[in-house]
């Protein structure tokens, strides 16, 4: 896993221009309940402080909504128990929260929170195309669901 974080924030920071961090984001291997817990704790904490990813898709190995979450402030990145680095749609979701990670520990300035997503997703989408994938088939998100996930609106 160590090396897989790794050769990641190597990859997003020569594709993207990340800020290739050596920190790594701690991970955690949780329930689908106790992600549920950390989904509403997390988004109660985020009405105080700094900014709460929640990536969500429906993961096309399992069928079921498939969530990963990056908490800042203790740089965890939660993935759920049935995660396997076999799945390029898993190891996907990993990448999308590894830019976040890198936002955070580079402190990163965007605009508002959904102007973060548009570099995760768009790396997102480049590493599932190194295996032939699409974002939008393999987790069920339509361009409009992205633009909007993506986009400043207020
Ligand atoms: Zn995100």
């Amino acid at each position: 896993m160590q090396d897989l974080l790794t050769v990641m924030a190597i990859w997003l920071s020569v594709n993207f221009g990340l800020p290739a961090i050596d920190e790594k984001p701690r991970i955690e291997f949780v329930s689908a309940a106790r992600m549920a817990e950390v989904r509403r704790e997390r988004l109660a904490a985020e009405r105080s402080h700094g900014v709460v990813e929640i990536g969500q898709g429906t993961s096309p190995d399992t069928g079921h909504e498939f969530h990963a979450i990056y908490d800042d402030v203790s740089r965890t990145i939660y993935l759920p128990s049935d995660w396997t680095p076999a799945s390029s749609a898993h190891v996907s979701m990993l990448l999308h929260e590894m830019v976040h990670h890198l936002q955070n520990a580079g402190a990163l300035k965007y605009e508002c929170s959904e102007a973060r997503e548009r570099p995760a997703y768009q790396a997102q989408a480049r590493w599932l195309e190194l295996f032939g994938k699409k974002l939008e088939e393999e987790f069920k998100i339509d361009p409009m669901t992205i633009l909007v996930r993506t986009s400043c609106m207020y």
